[in-house]
């Protein structure tokens, strides 16, 4: 294990805990992403890690060494943040040099590192550019040759294309991870945007309220949230509570449900996720037995598929119907539901 946190706390003020009895291994050259909405407590652990701040208990470990005492400066950790602070006055050799100097590496040493670091990102013709004249992306990858000249041990990233539009930022999801790849550096990387978390992570830590709601792949986070929490951030919006009727059965507001998913013993009361895919549309007249009858209250049109919202009793549901059928709000609509959609979570 290359880092590990040991049930890390940190309370800023006596009544809120901004990070609670955190423990987190990170293994050699993977990438972790700190997933949650703002204020949840993932730049206070960020820091923490770093060492920039003193957590109240707990302790932070590297290479089976504790570390929770060193000095930021001499973790050999690097850092990128949302605002990266280029220096505008310094072209952008200077600045990916500027680490090296501080270093004390040789003129010839940082020449040759600066430009593959260049390389890297893509810049090897911008050594001489002032970075003032740089567009977003490319002083964000500056940015990212800068953090990574020295050779950081571990490479933080606080949000680091929170500045950036959308467009940019879905292309530089791709480079960044890449890049982060080729170079085998381990990353801990903070976001609140999930679409960003599965593009760039090997491991998602979701968090909700200073403590760790659930880590998995991106694949296992999403095939599998494990609580009505990461359901909901993930965008799931099909949560129904139920109680097990019978192996393979819940019964909810919205009447029975026949589920894959192994089920508790029966009594057991238990929160169900419908896949916004799960449900079909039964047509009108055939013979069904577990159909969902319900009011359509809107449709979206999204392009691969419409976005219906179905009233079922006082319940409503979201599911993705495809785009050939012409549906509208008001209109009466029975659906199948595969039961190999349903979790429980
Ligand atoms: P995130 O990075 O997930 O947005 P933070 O770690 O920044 O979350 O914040 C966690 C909690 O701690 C929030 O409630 C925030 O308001 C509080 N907090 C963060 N920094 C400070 C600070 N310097 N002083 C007091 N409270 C803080």
């Amino acid at each position: 294990m290359l880092l590990e946190t040991r049930t890390l706390t940190k309370a800023y003020t006596p009544e809120t805990t901004a990070v609670s009895g955190v423990s987190l291994h990170i293994a050699a050259g993977e990438i972790v992403c700190l997933l949650g909405p703002s204020g949840c407590g993932k730049t206070t652990l960020l820091r923490m890690i770093a060492g920039l701040t003193r957590p109240d208990s707990g302790t932070v470990w590297f290479e089976g060494q504790e570390i929770t005492a060193v000095p930021p400066h001499l973790r050999d950790f690097g850092m990128m943040f949302q605002d990266f602070a280029l220096f505008p006055h310094k072209n952008v050799f200077a600045n990916v040099a500027f680490g090296l100097e501080m270093h004390g590496w040789s003129r010839a040493r940082i020449a040759a590192r600066v430009a593959e670091m260049l390389a890297l990102v893509d810049l090897a013709d911008f050594a001489q550019r002032d970075v003032t004249q740089l567009s977003g992306g490319e002083q964000q990858r500056v940015a990212l040759a800068r953090s990574l000249a020295p050779g950081p041990r571990l490479l933080m990233l606080d949000e680091p294309l929170g500045a950036l539009d959308r467009a940019l930022r879905e292309r530089l999801m791709l480079d960044l991870r890449q890049i982060l790849q080729r170079v085998g550096v381990t990353a801990v990387y903070v976001t609140h945007d999930q679409t960003e978390a599965f593009a760039i992570a090997d491991r998602i830590v979701v968090m909700n309220g200073g403590q760790i709601e659930q880590i998995a792949t991106p694949q296992a986070l999403y095939a599998r949230p494990a609580t009505p929490f990461v359901a909901r951030f993930l965008g799931f919006h099909n949560l129904l509570a139920g109680v097990v009727a019978a192996p393979g059965v819940v019964e909810t507001a919205v009447g029975q449900l026949r589920i894959d998913d192994e089920t508790p013993a029966v009594g057991t009361a238990v929160t169900l996720l419908l896949r916004p895919e799960a449900a079909a549309i039964v047509a009108s007249g055939a013979k069904q037995e577990a159909g969902l009858q319900g009011t359509v209250t809107a449709v979206s049109f999204r392009g691969r598929y419409l976005q219906v919202w179905l009233a079922v009793a006082a319940t409503r549901l979201m599911f993705e119907l495809p785009i050939t059928y012409d549906l509208h709000p008001g209109q009466t609509l029975t659906l199948a539901l595969s039961p190999k959609s349903i979790l429980i979570l």
